[in-house]
């Protein structure tokens, strides 16, 4: 079981069941939704997560992703795809223990910030999974 939740503590969430994706997102939207130059994620099945407390707000960031939020202090949390319905990502960070997830590569490479030192992950130019 992973657990996690925004800054605050108004939101607690758990997910069950293997993580997969584990990535870090260079992608100009998790930047600039974050104020970050990159995110963490990691994805679940959606019937392996739920909300435990609070009530995230919900943003639509393209036509088909929706990322939802802390409305009292911010912190991002999940992502999810119209077209892939079968997953679910959170944010690495808002784990109450991000060690347990770590990545295992970087996507929307083609995005990255000059000044970040290439970590020696494997690289991904486009999403391999659409952001
Ligand atoms: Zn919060
Ligand atoms: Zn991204």
């Amino acid at each position: 079981m992973l657990i996690g939740g925004c800054f605050c503590g108004a939101i607690r969430y758990e997910a069950e069941g293997t993580p997969f994706h584990e990535t870090n997102c260079h992608c100009s939207i998790c930047r600039r939704t974050t104020g970050a130059p990159f995110v963490a994620w990691f994805s679940v099945r959606p019937s392996d997560f739920r909300i435990v407390k609070g009530k995230p707000m919900r943003f639509d960031t393209t036509e088909q992703g929706v990322r939802s939020f802390c409305s009292r202090c911010g912190t991002q949390l999940t992502f999810q795809h119209a077209e892939l319905s079968d997953e679910i990502d959170v944010t690495t960070c808002s784990l109450d223990n991000p060690e347990l997830v770590p990545p295992k590569d970087n996507t929307r490479t083609s995005s990255r910030l000059v000044w970040i030192v290439p970590d020696g992950l494997p690289d991904y130019r486009e999403a391999r999974h659409s952001d």
